[in-house]
């Protein structure tokens, strides 16, 4: 079932998107070399406390996990992809980082994420999170009245294919709102004029992950969480929250 968002609850969701963005932003200015992934996620718990917003990631524990998700944020370094736990790991020079955030604020979430290099970026990491941007920018222009699903998985999947980037096999965007992980599943890829049409009044998280390798394998670390590339290259990830409306997207998670 897909909820349709009355105005007023657009706008309650966008006050709890901008709770991400800022968390999202207090997190990536802590972001260093030296620094701790535990501290990105103290970064982000401080802004939300502050905000009176609830996290909800923090013991959120589908089917799937042997342990409830032990922080506010995810943190995936290199060559992790997605749901990274940010523990005592010191980011190092050069490191490629994702870090993902939601916030609950008067019963509304939304879901974020940013990836971005520490220290002195390697070329080809540059490139891949530009990329990963420029995914998630064609995947919010599709997100328009008269459009399908199909047609922002199409956007997404071309930017990442035509750069030569893989995209992991059961992750994508869904739709949100009471709820973090609502109806309709948004991919990453697929065929333009398929799929559920899009109406004012849908939010969906769009979240395009990219693979440098090229190749869409990736397995799940000994913690239970955190999803690598199986070759070991690096990964990016880029999210908003974007609600579909007659005026065209928009984007709930901007700070
Ligand atoms: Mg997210
Ligand atoms: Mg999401």
């Amino acid at each position: 079932m897909v909820e349709i968002k009355t105005d007023e609850s657009l706008q309650a969701m966008r006050e709890a998107g901008r709770v991400v963005a800022e968390a999202l932003a207090a997190a990536r200015e802590k972001a260093a070399p030296g620094v701790t992934l535990r501290e990105l996620d103290r970064a982000a718990r401080e802004v939300l406390t502050a905000a009176g917003a609830g996290s909800p990631f923090l013991d959120y524990h589908p089917d799937w996990a042997p342990v409830p998700f032990p922080a506010v944020v995810c943190t995936s370094v290199n060559d992790a992809i997605v749901h990274g736990i940010p523990g005592d790991e010191r980011l190092a020079d050069g490191d490629l980082v994702s870090v993902d955030c939601g916030a609950v604020l008067r019963g509304w979430v939304g879901d974020s994420a940013v990836s971005f290099t520490v220290g002195r970026a390697r070329p080809e990491d540059t490139r891949l999170v530009e990329t990963a941007y420029e995914a998630l920018e064609a995947g919010i222009a599709a997100a328009v009245v008269g459009n399908r699903i199909g047609d922002i998985a199409h956007a997404v999947g071309r930017v990442c294919r035509r750069a030569g980037y893989g995209i992991p096999d059961g992750f994508g965007g869904h739709g949100i709102g009471r709820t973090m992980h609502e109806d309709p599943g948004v991919p990453n890829e697929g065929r333009p004029g398929r799929g559920m049409p899009l109406r004012h009044g849908m939010v969906l998280a769009i979240e395009p992950m990219l693979l440098a390798g090229g190749a869409d394998e990736h397995y799940t670390a000994a913690d239970g969480w955190t999803v690598r590339t199986l070759d070991g290259s690096r990964a990016a990830h880029a999210e908003h929250t974007v609600a579909i409306t007659t005026d065209g997207p928009r984007i709930l998670t901007a700070l």
